[in-house]
């Protein structure tokens, strides 16, 4: 079998001409086949969300907002079953993949409040008897292009709110995890959103450079890798588009010598191995500021000594990564930190997983005194692999992370309020956590990062993805009085 297109509400293209597998990475066993779609695709897809973004652009807030509350109701109930539809496809555990279902959900709820959203401003007698009013109206068609690592939660920071502004979204999701898309689109159709309005368009490169080049696409919102963030950026902006492109991260975990240290532990621990490290806001580095660092990696590894990694229906702590190419190159890493002289601490190449001997299995493994030349810490990673660097102080330890070019998110542990307000202030990275390990901003808020991590100047969901989905209209107007008739070439002034 092989899953197909979502176009103008129902399924095509099951029998492509180029498709990619689909694995449980859990079984290692190739499970489904995915379409990839060709230009041809694309332009079907971009035509018929055209068609549907003419009406629902003039659909009532009343109407939008009653879908969205539909969709929202639907999403809850069918919560469990996405789940577990996602760690088929990705293998994170089911209680992490329902997190993530649970973050998407925000945002659904952030946009169900669109009419409060969406209000302009009103200047009355902005000038004599004449008024002024702001409003923010749609763009038409814009598309959303998402990784792997979060097969619902990504496309729910955009789709819902670009739905609600009146936008007709084409979703081109991650081809390793793609059934969580389609599964929502069955959702949106079933909350009574018109066909059309959500297309879900799978592929590979040629899908996203179609997509870029596509006139009839006004804005990209995307989340992958900074290399191919970087270069969706400049190839959709190039063409006049609006875009945002989050991307990779390296993020720092600080931890002074104030810090309990129990909490911390706990605190590397499950930021640096939940979803087996693939999120984009896993911690990757902890910085130890001394003279912690030796109490610190004790503590660390005997947590760790306590983790199951397994099949992800099993209720273990950790699943399989996504694939078995992924996993190889993770594992690489590994053996290029040992050849760097990392220290070693525990080692996950050699992981007795509760799962089919095929998964893709890689344990969680912990590297001390690396330094940042080494690869282990200049590249992300995106797996189960956390290092520690020491440094001296504080400031050795901003030193550390402003020279590294991601900018993602962070976190500092620490007792004291004074080091860690300097930290916010200071630290340039866009998400900060105190004595919080994954600072992922609630929905009514933004989440984006800084540097490399993110290229465009809109952050995504909350207020700046409003804004993002909208371009503002100011109307001036008069009601005309024959008093105030008259030619006057000069230009418009306010009195
Ligand atoms: P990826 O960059 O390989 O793929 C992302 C999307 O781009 C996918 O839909 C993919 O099909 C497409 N794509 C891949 N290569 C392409 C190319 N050469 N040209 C055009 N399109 C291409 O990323 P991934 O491996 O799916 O996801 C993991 C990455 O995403 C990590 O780097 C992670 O940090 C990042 N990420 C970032 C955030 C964030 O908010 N900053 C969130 C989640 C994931």
């Amino acid at each position: 079998m092989t899953i197909g297109h979502w176009i103008g509400g129902r399924t095509t293209g099951t029998d492509p001409e180029r498709s990619g597998p689909v694995f449980d990475p859990a079984t290692g066993a190739e499970t489904t086949r995915v379409a990839f779609a060709d230009q041809e695709v694309v332009d079907a897809a971009v035509a018929a969300a055209s068609e549907a973004a003419r009406t629902w652009r003039r659909t009532s807030l009343a109407r939008r907002s009653a879908v969205l509350f539909a969709f929202r109701e639907l999403l809850h109930r069918h919560a469990d079953e996405l789940a577990r539809i996602i760690t088929a496809e990705h293998g994170k555990v089911v209680a992490d993949a329902a997190g993530e279902v649970q973050r998407g959900l925000e945002n659904v709820e952030y946009a169900c409040g669109i009419p409060a959203l969406l209000q302009g401003g009103f200047s009355e007698n902005a000038s004599t008897a004449v008024d002024v009013h702001s409003v923010r109206q749609p763009l038409g068609v814009v598309g959303v292009i998402s990784p792997f690592n979060f097969p619902a939660m990504v496309p729910l920071w955009f789709v819902p709110g670009a739905i609600a502004c009146g936008n007709a979204v084409v979703l081109k999701p991650s081809e390793k995890d793609p059934s969580a898309a389609m599964f929502l689109a069955r959702l949106w159709q079933e909350a009574g959103l018109p066909d059309g309005v959500l297309t879900v368009l799978h592929g590979d490169k040629v899908a996203v450079d179609g997509l870029l080049d596509h006139p009839g696409v006004k804005a990209i919102s995307f989340v992958g890798s900074t290399p191919v963030a970087r270069y969706v950026y400049e190839r959709g902006t190039a063409r006049g588009k609006r875009v945002q492109a989050l991307g990779g991260a390296k993020n720092h975990m600080v931890v002074l010598p104030d810090a309990d240290l129990d909490l911390a532990a706990d605190a590397a621990v499950s930021a640096g191995f939940g979803s087996a490290g693939e999120r984009c806001m896993a911690v990757s580095a902890v910085v130890a500021v001394d003279p912690v660092g030796d109490e610190l990696v004790a503590r660390i590894a005997e947590r760790m000594a306590g983790l199951r990694v397994g099949d992800g229906r099993r209720g273990c702590d950790m699943g399989p990564l996504v694939t078995a190419a992924h996993r190889d190159r993770v594992a690489s890493y590994v053996a290029a930190g040992q050849r760097a002289g990392a220290d070693l601490v525990v080692d996950g190449r050699d992981v007795a997983a509760d799962g089919a001997d095929a998964g893709f299995w890689l344990g969680p493994t912990l590297f001390d005194h690396v330094t940042t030349d080494m690869s282990i810490y200049t590249d992300e990673i995106f797996g189960p692999v956390l290092s520690v660097l020491r440094v001296p102080g504080y400031d050795a330890a901003l030193e550390v992370l402003d020279a590294n070019p991601y900018g993602n998110g962070t976190a500092i542990f620490t007792a004291s309020g004074g080091a860690a307000r300097a930290f916010s202030e200071e630290v340039e990275v866009g998400m900060v956590g105190v004595n919080v390990p994954i600072p992922v901003p609630v929905a009514h808020q933004s989440f984006g990062g800084w540097k490399d991590s993110l290229f465009g100047d809109a952050h995504a969901y909350g207020p700046d993805g409003i804004r993002f989905f909208t371009r503002t209209k100011v109307v001036t107007t008069r009601w005309p009085d024959p008093s105030q008739g008259g030619v006057d070439l000069g230009f418009p002034r306010n009195g």
